[in-house]
């Protein structure tokens, strides 16, 4: 058997619908496909702005520039994330201030949160991690006490909740990706939530180059200038297609990782009892979106033996991540030691991620768990 860790499925309505813009000739971004996509996240969402971009990378480093945030300021954010939380903050030539996860949640410590503020700080950033919320109400209070910046990185977060509201539209900014890898693909792209009009309005002219086109688009005025510093974040009509159907299909697709992911929990339950492995429960009040399923093992030889050995017998697991503080940046650029975030680096070394797809089969799962109880003893 040969089972992939991810595998994107697209069915012949994406198809169609990539193919219908591409005769209509009308590719570039910020056309009526996108906006009917973003009217659709406002919607399904609830938020006042979604602003599609071509990665959520670039929906991170749009917040930043819409931000007054540079030189001599510190924003806080987890170690263990992908680099595209710390290489939003770098752009804009602040300070990324690692700060150490809880040992259960894998998300930010809020207590660590809190000693890790100083007078320099502007921001935190919160990931929300395989498909559970980062501990929201802590952070809101925290931002709000300090008044600082809260930003979620919800790239992983479709389709998920917390205490009924979407993930990425609880801070101050929200970054989706739609990505390959994630639950809704339209093989890159990403979009940017937010619900202050001002922000929004900044953020739609710097993703459109520095002008004002979007609301040329409107109507609202009749040609478009150039009015401040701006890239080019838009997305693509055709990804917009293949992202409109793919979100039409949001409930169905999380609904089938979920049982997958249920299905795994279940079945793993005996091992993590006799201690062999760690499953993470599900707090109250968070709709899981199951865009992950991770376990820990005892200690670090053991799942480099546990992956590799998969890997022998067709399964691709995988492990998450390399925590960004001890990465080579991290500790020649940043000046951080590997102890000096102790439990991100205890987690990073004995976590490992099964394959995880709608399309992964019964026979493929009963082999993925039958191959695990044989190699954790
Ligand atoms: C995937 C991911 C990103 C990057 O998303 P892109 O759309 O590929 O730019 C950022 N942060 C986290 C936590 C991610 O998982």
């Amino acid at each position: 058997m040969k089972i992939p860790f991810n595998k994107a499925q697209f069915g012949p309505e994406e198809i169609e619908a990539a193919v219908e813009v591409l005769r209509s000739g009308v590719v570039g971004g910020n056309g009526p496909v996108g906006r009917s996509v973003e009217a659709l996240l406002r919607e399904m969402l609830g938020v006042e702005h979604a602003l599609l971009t071509t990665s959520c990378t670039h929906a991170l480093e749009l917040a930043f520039m819409v931000l007054d945030i540079g030189p001599g300021d510190e924003v806080l954010l987890p170690s263990f994330t992908f680099v595209s939380t710390a290489n939003a903050i770098l752009r804009c030539r602040a300070r990324p201030v690692f700060v150490d996860i809880d040992e259960a949640s894998l998300m930010l410590d809020p207590q660590k949160v809190k000693e890790a503020i100083t007078p320099k700080t502007k921001a935190i950033i919160c990931v929300h991690y395989a498909r559970l919320a980062a501990p929201m109400e802590a952070l809101l209070d925290i931002a709000d006490r300090h008044r600082l910046t809260l930003i979620e990185d919800a790239a992983q977060g479709i389709g998920a909740r917390w205490n009924e509201r979407a993930l990425g539209t609880i801070g101050d900014f929200g970054c989706i990706s739609f990505h390959e890898t994630k639950n809704i693909v339209c093989g890159e792209g990403g979009v940017l939530l937010l619900h202050d009009d001002r922000w929004a309005r900044q953020a739609e002219i710097m993703r459109e180059k520095g002008t004002n086109r979007s609301a040329f688009l409107r109507g609202e005025v009749d040609k478009y200038l150039w009015l401040a510093m701006g890239s080019s974040y838009v997305l693509s009509e055709v990804l917009a297609a293949i992202l409109l159907k793919q979100l039409q299909k949001v409930d169905a697709i999380t609904e089938r990782r979920r049982a997958i992911f249920d299905w795994y929990y279940d079945r793993l339950q005996g091992m993590a009892k006799e201690g062999r492995l760690t499953l993470q429960s599900t707090p109250e009040g968070s709709e899981p979106n199951g865009h992950i399923f991770a376990f820990r093992v005892r200690d670090e030889s053991e799942r480099d033996r546990c992956l590799a050995e998969m890997r022998n017998r067709g399964i691709h697991a995988t492990f998450h991540y390399v925590p960004l503080h001890s990465s080579p940046f991290g500790q020649d650029e940043l000046g951080y030691r590997p102890e000096d975030l102790p439990v991100t680096e205890r987690v990073a070394k004995t976590l490992t991620r099964l394959p995880l797809y709608p399309g992964l089969t019964e026979p493929e799962l009963n082999y993925i768990v039958e191959v695990l109880d044989e190699l954790l003893p």
